[in-house]
């Protein structure tokens, strides 16, 4: 499998394309908003995206979304439970920066509503949907065969803050708890921001998980 990735935007946040091989179609999981570095990242290894998964709807993950479903035809796939924000980036973009820069942030026109445990078969890949709400209510990690695409849910040696409306530590916890911590020791963890993990390393010193299991 492939698995490239690059930091975008001031959040340096994470975007992933994954495909079984160069020169396929491919998923992409998270869209910040510069979507001509994830046109070029596609490029680069001639892949075709088919779907866009987004972990959820914060601005730094999904403003670069409306274009990318523009200029590639993939269909894009968030849970509704987040719609408050990602149907609403200028609202975002001023609470951030208390006002709009300059730039198109607009949402795909059409969404697919993730629904918790499905499984999805995209771009020749099979994904399992875990909603894990806490970040956000309609937060949504993307497990595929041995590979966890965690988004802000959970970090090397960190979890999403939970402070921004709509946050629920009480929530993320339990998410992780149910959802992330019985996956198996070898997964790797790919996060919205930093760098990767193991699940085993994560259990193992992570300070937000002790004493979760
Ligand atoms: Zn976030
Ligand atoms: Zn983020």
């Amino acid at each position: 499998m492939l698995i490239a990735s690059e930091s975008l935007w001031y959040a340096q946040t994470n975007t992933y394309v994954i495909a079984p091989e160069a020169g396929r179609p491919a998923i992409i999981v998270d869209a910040p908003p510069d979507p001509e570095a994830i046109l070029e990242l596609v490029a680069r290894y001639d892949l075709t995206p088919t779907a866009l998964l987004l972990t959820h709807g914060h601005i730094d993950h999904t403003g670069g979304a409306g274009t990318v479903v523009d200029r590639t035809g993939a269909m894009a796939y968030v849970h509704p439970d987040d719609d408050y924000l990602t149907l609403n980036p200028l609202e975002q973009l001023r609470a951030l920066f208390g006002m709009t820069p300059e730039g198109d942030f607009a949402p795909p026109r059409q969404f697919e509503p993730l629904v918790d445990g499905e499984s999805l078969r995209l771009a020749g890949l099979d994904i399992e949907v875990l909603h894990t709400p806490g970040h956000t209510p309609g937060h949504c990690c993307f497990l595929l065969q041995n590979s966890l695409f965690s988004g802000d849910h959970l970090f090397a040696g960190s979890i999403g803050r939970t402070d921004l409306p709509g946050g629920d530590m009480e929530a993320l916890l339990e998410s992780m708890r149910a959802k992330i911590l019985p996956l198996a020791d070898e997964t790797t963890v790919y996060p919205g921001h930093g760098p990767s993990t193991t699940i085993a390393a994560e259990r193992r010193s992570n300070p937000f998980l002790q004493g979760l299991s």
